[in-house]
């Protein structure tokens, strides 16, 4: 490791999601803006819930012979 090569400088950056979720990271960047965080990604959640509502009350509905008007 050579001296006097100093790394890019790092903010206590707010990354604002898509979703309204807001958090701080450190970044080279003052601000970021994000589609997808940790809060909403199925990958992270480990849940479909938020990709997947619609398609599962449908579902629900088809299984148990609801109707919309009920
Ligand atoms: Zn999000």
């Amino acid at each position: 490791m050579k001296e006097g090569i100093q790394p890019a400088y790092y903010h206590d950056t707010v990354v604002k999601c898509a979703c309204g979720n807001t958090f701080i990271t450190g970044s080279t960047k003052e601000e970021l803006k994000v589609d997808i965080c940790s809060k909403c990604h199925p990958f992270f959640t480990g849940h479909q819930n938020f990709v997947d509502v619609g398609g599962r009350v449908e579902r629900f509905r088809k299984k148990y012979n609801l109707s919309e008007e009920e």
